[in-house]
């Protein structure tokens, strides 16, 4: 294969329980991430030698300093030949959408079939973890339960579909320092619950276990995400939460029709947003047929 196009699927985190600082500086973590249909697009071709990758945004570094290209480091020993990766950005920068984390394992899985390497899937993982907490989960794809610093997975029932409406401040936030400004508070865990709820295909019970224990953090920092939620709701979200370390917030709608009237509102105002839905593990796949 010369050429290849993937999908890099943004992430919505449905649960985030946050556990003590470990000895490493992780903090341990149980949570339910999901794909979604905003998507970043890479172009991959192969070249006779090295890597190089390039991205349309002016916030995303190019080269080594940008996730996919250290993903395509990290396999650099096993390829045969060059690499040229383009990213066409889609996904906010910093947003706790995952969008690094999402190319980086699009790379991965690029790079093996545009040079037919056979790793398994086992392997990608491995090399995942390598490259960041968050990407293994990106390999997976789909509705997955996420442990240790986010690096061990499990695949699980697939979520129903539902439609969202993913809204952003006009800033981004460092994840690090959400984390270094998050106290433990003693709250039961949502995670366990909602595995439970996706275990028996319980719709309502899935809603009702949405939590994030970093939303209070961001939050409380920027007073812009308990205002985006707020709007979300009065627009007639069923549920909004915080994704990740934030600052970008979803409202999850009764259907597509909702969803769609609810942006058209939030285009009025020039809030940054997007109308997606949820994407299982199938479709993650038919993503990356090219
Ligand atoms: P996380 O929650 O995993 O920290 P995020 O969604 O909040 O992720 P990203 O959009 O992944 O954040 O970007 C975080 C930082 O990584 C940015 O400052 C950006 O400059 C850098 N970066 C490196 N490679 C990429 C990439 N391919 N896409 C986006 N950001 C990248």
């Amino acid at each position: 294969m010369e050429e290849l196009r993937l999908q890099a699927y943004a992430k919505v985190n449905l649960t985030l329980d946050v556990g003590p600082r470990r000895a490493d500086g992780y903090h341990e973590i149980h949570s339910v991430m999901q794909t979604v249909s905003l998507a970043d697009e890479l172009f991959f071709s192969r070249t006779p030698r090295g890597v190089s990758v390039d991205c349309d945004s002016p916030e995303v570094p190019a080269g080594s300093g940008n996730l996919a290209g250290r993903a395509l480091e990290i396999l650099a020993d096993r390829l045969p030949g060059g690499i040229r990766l383009e990213i066409r950005k889609r996904i906010p920068v910093a947003a706790g959408l995952g969008g690094g984390s999402s190319d980086a394992a699009a790379a991965l899985k690029g790079a093996n079939r545009l040079y037919g390497l056979g790793l398994t899937e086992r392997e990608l993982l491995a090399c995942a973890a390598a490259v960041g907490s968050d990407v293994p989960f990106f390999i997976l794809g789909g509705t997955v339960e996420a442990r240790g610093r986010g690096e061990l997975v499990r695949r699980l029932p697939p979520l129903p579909a539902l439609w969202l409406v993913l809204a952003k401040p006009d800033f981004g936030v460092s994840t690090a320092e959400v984390y270094a400004g998050y106290k433990p508070c003693g709250r039961e865990p949502r995670t366990p619950r909602l595995v439970a709820a996706l275990e028996m295909g319980d719709r309502e019970g899935v809603l009702h276990a949405l939590g994030n224990d970093l939303e209070e953090v961001t939050a409380s920092a920027y007073p812009e995400v308990g205002a985006l939620k707020a709007r979300l709701e009065a627009l007639g979200a069923l549920k909004t939460l915080m994704s990740g370390s934030g600052p970008a917030v979803y409202g999850i709608f009764p259907g597509e029709r909702e969803a769609r009237l609810a942006a058209r509102e939030l285009r009025d105002e020039s809030v940054t947003h997007f109308v997606c839905r949820t994407v299982n593990e199938e479709e993650t796949r038919e993503g990356e047929q090219g």
